[in-house]
């Protein structure tokens, strides 16, 4: 049999160590219902443990349920009776379940317990109020109903085992900084507990304890896993294991970071670290007992119990700057300010003594080396209390305008981010602030522990589940993630949501970047899906849809709390383009083919680039020319690199260069224009590319990207639509066409008797903006282009002689869905995804 450890309070480890001892504790949801029981009994039976100490905490929603039955009784609410029974039915249900015809005496255990409840709580219900005494005696019944039914059922199995109620052995002291255990009365109170006991398997009871006057008290909400390493400790064991529903300690909690990793090992200070600052899965004061002996702690899943878990040891394994990252609600944070405080010293210690007395914890601390101001994080529900208390100590300096103002926000959490691996490695801090600012998340105050194991971070509540996810996607530990709406599926739309759902697996696995489609408009019906739309978005565009409504798109897409907003407007429209200064000031990216915004109003242009500016979202429309061709991006890059652009020409328009490089004077020019439009090479209506706006738009465009402040009416633009028949409808303007092939046929035969040829050329210079038929020597790069193709000629300083062309095919719906593609992967390269 193993011995009882006695340690000391401040004992260093002990030497000699039962090594086969094991301390397994399971928590609500590894018990949640008979089958869980059986299944916990399995995997302890399958272990060869020499000792075998069980602590299981209460069955899951157990202990709320016994807070909500004790509210319930001290208010007189006839609705405890009614849960008081149900809580006895699950109980008794997991036992026949578990125990089947041997049922009956822990039946009649469990009904005389709950006889004992229900006298206490109609207790509260006379007086009518609930002593925290008799809320600590009550909340910790699920515990002892719940070790109760494991040790019955290991012993119906014939197993040689005892149940320990933690209440008979367990001394400890609630202070103001949590628990703290009488280690040598609770050593003491073991031993002759296991004089008693000397099985090789002990069922215990997590959660519940004595103070030092006997009184029924508990170990604070989670802390059947501080039980756990108590009893590791009393135990002298090897090894603490703690079984959840999770694989170990991830990095982030997976019900706000799906993707969250799960972390082989961590050392017990980032352990304590993440526990503090709000990782659920394991208490914070766990490790205490297990550092100072250096006991090993084993987080792993009861549902996957044959994955290793989570190593808590004393080991350093430094990986990646961070491990982890977690979030505290329900925080504030109080400033105290004044110009008065500069140099004074002592100031912190006045502001830090008032909250002591005030019975406030400090979760973070904040100042200033300018020592103007001092903040820090308190919980919201001590918040009134903690501006009290320095509004009065301060009263003096207050009066005198010394200190400025006490100031409280509200509805704060604290965001921090741990690991060992930060310490003396720069950029950690950087790394965080960048995440959060590009999810445009501000940072109410900051606090880095001289250990480096930790930075935190003071949020609006508000924005902290964006704040949590960006922060992880900015250290690796997830992809980056963009909440993407679409805008006119038409065209460009369809060919760009097939390639962006093509691409999806790939950039997901490769680059970590999740662009995930949460929207589609048309003009009509839109779809919002929250949680993307994976398979065909036809079909579900087709399928229960709404109508239109932009402003719920965009409320839709920020709603996920992504780190990241994007919206692809593939529609042709005005009034969308309007929206754009809107979009990207709230933080929204906007990558667009349409020329609306690019080539409309100037005033709608300068605010666009100004709302981009000042918000840091990105505005992109390289499609807007060129199609797929890098044609604004090589022009910004020029610009960028300090070039200055002193011309511009080219071919902007595929449907003009397809028509002029098959005009040879053999089909008539009305002809080669059907023949286009029959192969889909035209709009709908050519008279949109013949009237030559849309070239002009495109040089309004690359004028505005050069530096330059053109508007569409100050390009001078040669229409090849004649007069007569600009107001005909389609099928009108389709048959009076032929009515200039002559003009058509008598300027080629001009050109060539020159040796040149016609082109629609586009040209910004000193000169102005043209637009329009030229002649150009048959010996011009411009001549002999390939079909649809477009050309673009920078003139630069640098590219004098010599300019620096972009040539290539330049429309169609597949390479323009590509442009806009390439567009969205450089945004999403600007927010610090790896591609
Ligand atoms: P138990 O009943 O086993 O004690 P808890 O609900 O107390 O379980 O804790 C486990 C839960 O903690 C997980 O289901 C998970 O949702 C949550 N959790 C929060 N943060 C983390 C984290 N960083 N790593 C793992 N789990 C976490
Ligand atoms: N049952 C207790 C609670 O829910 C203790 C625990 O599960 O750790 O807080
Ligand atoms: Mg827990």
């Amino acid at each position: 049999m193993s011995s009882v450890a006695v340690p000391v309070a401040d004992s260093p480890a002990p030497v000699l160590r039962a090594a086969s001892t094991v301390v397994h504790k399971f928590g609500g949801t590894s018990v949640a219902d008979a089958e869980r029981y059986r299944h916990v009994a399995q995997l302890l039976l399958a272990r060869d443990d020499a000792v075998q100490v069980t602590v299981v905490s209460a069955m899951k929603g157990v202990t709320d349920a016994l807070i909500g039955l004790a509210g319930l009784a001290a208010d007189d609410a006839p609705q405890w009776r009614d849960d008081w029974h149900a809580l006895r039915a699950r109980h008794r249900g997991a036992a026949v379940a578990l125990l089947g015809e041997h049922a009956g005496p822990t039946v009649e255990w469990l009904d005389a317990r709950f006889a004992q409840l229900a006298d206490v709580l109609g207790a509260l219900a006379v007086i009518g109020e609930l002593p925290a005494e008799v809320l600590d005696r009550v909340q910790g019944l699920g515990e002892v109903y719940s070790a109760h039914l494991l040790g019955h059922y290991l012993q119906g199995l014939g197993e040689d085992c005892a149940v320990l109620d933690a209440r008979d052995v367990l001394v400890v002291d609630r202070g103001e900084l949590g628990v703290d255990v009488d280690w040598v009365q609770s050593a003491q109170r073991l031993a002759t507990w296991r004089q008693a006991h000397p099985q090789r398997r002990v069922v215990a009871t997590g959660f519940v304890a004595r103070d030092r006057r006997d009184r029924i008290t508990t170990l604070g909400r989670n802390g059947s896993d501080y039980s756990g390493a108590i009893f590791a400790a009393l135990f002298n064991a090897g090894e603490l294991h703690i079984w959840t529903d999770v694989d170990g300690v991830l990095s982030a909690d997976p019900r706000v970071v799906p993707e969250a990793v799960q972390l082989e090992a961590l050392s017990y200070d980032e352990a304590c670290e993440l526990a503090y600052f709000g990782a659920k899965v394991v208490h914070p004061q766990t490790m205490s007992p297990a550092i100072e002996r250096g006991l090993p702690i084993i987080i792993r899943n009861t549902f996957n119990p044959d994955h290793p878990g989570t190593r808590i040891t004393a080991d350093r394994t430094v990986a990646g700057p961070i491990k982890g990252l977690t979030l505290s609600p329900d925080l504030a944070v109080l400033n105290l300010e004044g110009t008065g405080l500069i140099g004074v010293p002592g100031t912190a210690e006045r502001v830090f003594a008032a909250l002591r007395n005030a019975h406030v914890s400090v979760v973070m601390i904040s100042q200033g080396s300018s020592e103007h101001s001092i903040c820090c994080v308190v919980r919201q529900a001590e918040a009134l209390r903690a501006r009290d208390a320095l509004l009065q100590a301060f009263a003096h300096e207050l009066g005198l305008g010394q200190v400025q103002r006490v100031q409280l926000t509200d509805n704060v959490s604290v965001l921090a981010a741990v690991g060992d691996g930060m310490a003396g490695q720069p950029g950690v801090a950087a790394r965080l602030f960048e995440s959060l600012g590009r999810a445009q998340v501000n940072i109410l105050a900051i606090a880095q522990g001289s250990s480096e194991r930790n930075i935190s971070v003071a949020v609006d509540s508000r924005h902290a589940t964006k704040a949590l996810r960006a922060a992880h996607a900015g250290f690796w530990l997830s992809p980056q993630t963009f909440s993407v709406g679409v805008i006119g599926p038409g065209n460009v739309g369809a060919a760009l949501l097939d390639q962006l759902q093509a691409a999806q697996a790939h950039l997901l696995g490769r680059a970590k970047v999740d662009l995930r489609l949460r929207a589609v408009a048309s003009r009509s019906r839109m779809l919002l899906d929250q949680r993307g739309v994976h398979g065909d978005w036809r079909a579900a565009l087709a399928g229960p849809s709404q109508p239109t409504d932009l402003e719920a798109f965009t409320a839709h897409l920020l709603s996920a709390h992504l780190p990241h907003a994007l919206i692809i407007d593939c529609s042709g429209s005005a009034d969308v383009a309007d929206r754009y200064a809107g979009w990207l000031a709230a933080g929204i990216h906007v990558v667009t083919p349409n020329k609306q915004a690019g080539a409309g109003p100037l005033p709608r242009y300068t605010a666009i680039r100004e709302a981009a500016a000042a918000s840091g979202a990105r505005f992109r429309y390289e499609a807007t020319v060129g199609a797929g061709l890098p044609v604004i991006t090589t022009l910004r890059d020029l610009v960028d690199t300090g070039d200055e652009v002193l011309a511009i020409d080219g071919i902007f328009s595929g449907t003009l260069a397809w028509l002029f490089n098959m005009y040879d004077g053999q089909v008539p020019f009305s002809q080669l224009v059907a023949q286009a439009r029959g192969m889909g090479y035209t709009e709908p209506d050519p008279r949109d590319d013949l009237s030559g706006v849309d070239v002009a738009r495109k040089l309004v465009i690359l004028a505005r990207e050069a530096g330059r402040e053109l508007s569409l009416e100050h390009v001078q633009v040669e229409s090849l639509v004649p007069e007569v028949l600009r107001q005909a409808s389609v099928e009108d303007f389709m048959g009076g066409l032929d009515a200039v092939d002559a003009v058509f046929a008598e300027r080629l035969a001009q050109a060539r008797a020159r040796g040149a040829v016609l082109r629609y050329v586009a040209r910004l210079s000193d000169a102005g903006a043209q637009v329009g038929l030229v002649e150009l020597p048959a010996t011009h790069a411009f001549a002999n282009l390939r079909l649809t193709d477009n050309v673009v000629q920078f003139t630069t300083r640098r590219y004098c002689e010599n300019p620096l062309v972009v040539q290539g095919p330049g429309a169609g719906p597949e390479v323009t869905a590509a442009g806009v593609f390439a567009d969205v992967l450089r945004v999403a390269v600007g927010e610090g995804a790896r591609l």
